[in-house]
């Protein structure tokens, strides 16, 4: 690929490269910009939107089943492409292609979950609600409906959302992140061969222009968010004041509780992949340890330094590497930053993943690894999510005392808790403040008939992700009450309130 590829915009089944803005691509690995993304101008979101529109009323009235059908055929069309979308998610993002493939792989569950839409979309039924009268609530498409998504899983959040929104009915505009958004665009075009009409789903690249022109314009219903919190606030308050539907997931500070009585080695192993998966882009990755008492604290910090010394850090083609890089240049600097201000914060650096050197790759944007420990709530490294191979260690002295933190804490996307303690994981999962909790799983994101969300400032609305609360989200609830009139019932005038007579 040559710098001078354009990266444009699906409108209407066509791929377009409108308007006169665009910027680079980067390959994280290398340094180099591979690609220039369009970023749409007013026309170009106009063209989106009425195409959009305009397909509204013909896709409404596809039978659930038909649109539930072009689900499963694009479910089979992304296995078999599977290794081409991978190859662009680790090109433009960096992450270590199996890495991308299990990325893909809870994507294409998604797509999975969106063809049963006929036997989710079946509504309630009452009979006899009053003498001859039934009634019955149906769920109905909103409209033109929209989303807009992170850079860290440019495959899989893209699909939590429009295969659900489509099947429900719903068209869809896409503004996918503009720092890699190749395997996004192609997974779009894949749709349109299952049989996906066109104007069905648009996607956008783009940037506030694009995002300002979904959240302002009056023909979209609803705005599906994934980002970081101040973004993630920006466009839930926006969204709203615009009379729109809005869900805007937000940025996570995840911790995970390790008590005395845990398999330590378990735990190391489980957080290893939780800290540094895909070089801790991920909002469900784990930052932060908790660990109650000074010798599970010692422990785990041995067991996390064996391990880290064994990681294999390098560009995401190679499989047999850990960690590929982080996803940009100000990006890299961002997280590097924060290690600087963790030990002028005081924190213990025990590992420093600082000044790693991939050969061939100097130019790459890896950061190794690195661990703190005697982090406390007051830091910033503490409070803020630094979102890269950063894991740092708290030290406490009982379960109440580790809940209290989390509890206390701004994000509450996800958390985990690793002990062999039954009635202790039983009281932390009920009285944790957080979204989603895993017992001795460090990763515990729901799978696709389950539905992904956090609490406090990791979320924006009323419903989670994907799963049935998507359902709900992309359609609205009409209620129905029905009466035949027929010689043996024949209403009187009545001014009273209607009972069940
Ligand atoms: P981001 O907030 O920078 O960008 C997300 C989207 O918002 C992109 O499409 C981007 O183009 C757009 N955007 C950015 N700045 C904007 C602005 N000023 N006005 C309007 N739109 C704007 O997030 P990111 O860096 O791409 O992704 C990482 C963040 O996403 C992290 O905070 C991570 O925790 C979060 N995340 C959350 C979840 C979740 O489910 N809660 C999942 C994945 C990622």
């Amino acid at each position: 690929m040559s710098s001078a590829t354009k990266v444009g915009h699906l409108i209407h089944g066509e791929l377009v490269t409108t308007g006169s803005r665009s910027q680079p691509i980067y390959n994280p690995a290398t340094g180099e910009a591979t690609k220039q993304v369009m970023l749409a101008d007013a026309e170009t979101m106009e063209a989106a939107i009425a195409s959009a529109h305009a397909a509204f009323p013909a896709w409404r009235n596809t039978p659930a089943l038909k649109r539930a059908q072009v689900m499963g055929r694009l479910k089979v069309l992304l296995e078999q492409n599977a290794e081409q979308i991978c190859q662009l998610i680790t090109d433009e993002h960096g992450k270590v292609l199996n890495d991308a493939q299990g990325e893909l792989q809870r994507g294409i569950e998604n797509v999975e979950y969106a063809s049963y839409a006929p036997e989710l979309l079946k509504g309630e039924h009452s009979k006899n609600v009053g003498p001859s009268i039934d009634s019955w609530s149906e769920f109905q498409p909103l409209g033109v409906t929209a989303g807009i998504t992170p850079f860290n899983f440019p495959a899989m959040v893209p699909l939590w959302m429009w295969p659900m929104a489509v099947a429900c009915g719903n068209t869809f505009i896409l503004k996918p992140s503009e720092r890699d958004p190749s395997s996004t665009l192609l997974i779009a075009q894949l749709a349109l061969q299952a049989g996906l009409p066109k104007g069905v789903l648009n996607v956008v690249n783009g940037d506030k222009v694009a995002v300002d022109a979904i959240l302002t314009d009056p023909r979209i219903q609803a705005v599906s968010f994934v980002g970081s919190t101040p973004i993630a606030e920006y466009i839930y308050s926006t969204g709203c004041a615009h009379g729109k539907r809005v869900q805007a997931l937000g940025g996570a500070k995840n911790h995970s509780v390790v008590m005395p009585d845990a398999d330590i080695n378990n735990a190391v192993s489980a957080l290893m992949g939780a800290a540094f998966g895909s070089c801790g882009e991920r909002c469900m990755a784990i930052p932060l340890v908790v660990a109650v008492g000074d010798a599970t604290a010692d422990a785990l910090i041995a067991g996390l330094k064996t391990e880290i010394a064994k990681m294999k850090v390098g560009p995401g083609t190679d499989i047999s590497n850990d960690m590929g890089p982080l996803i940009t240049k100000p990006h890299f600097d961002k997280v590097s930053d924060y290690v600087a201000i963790g030990v002028a914060e005081g924190a213990d650096l025990v590992v420093d993943g600082r000044g790693l050197k991939v050969a061939g790759h100097e130019q790459g944007y890896f950061l190794g690894a690195c661990l703190f420990d005697n982090v406390k709530p007051g830091m910033r490294i503490y409070q803020e999510e630094i979102f890269g191979p950063v894991l740092g260690i708290v030290r406490v002295t009982s379960l109440e005392a580790a809940m209290a933190l989390i509890n206390a804490h701004e994000y509450g996307n996800g958390t985990c808790i690793f002990t062999r303690d039954g009635e202790a994981a039983r009281y932390f999962s009920d009285h944790i403040q957080v979204g989603m909790v895993g017992i001795n799983v460090a990763l515990p994101v729901p799978v696709a008939y389950h539905s992904f969300g956090g609490w406090k400032r990791s979320l924006f609305g009323d419903l989670h992700a994907y799963g049935p609360d998507a359902v709900r989200f992309y359609t609205k609830r009409k209620t129905i009450t029905q009466r035949w009139p027929s010689a043996g019932v024949r209403e009187g005038t009545t001014f009273s309130f209607p009972t069940n007579r």
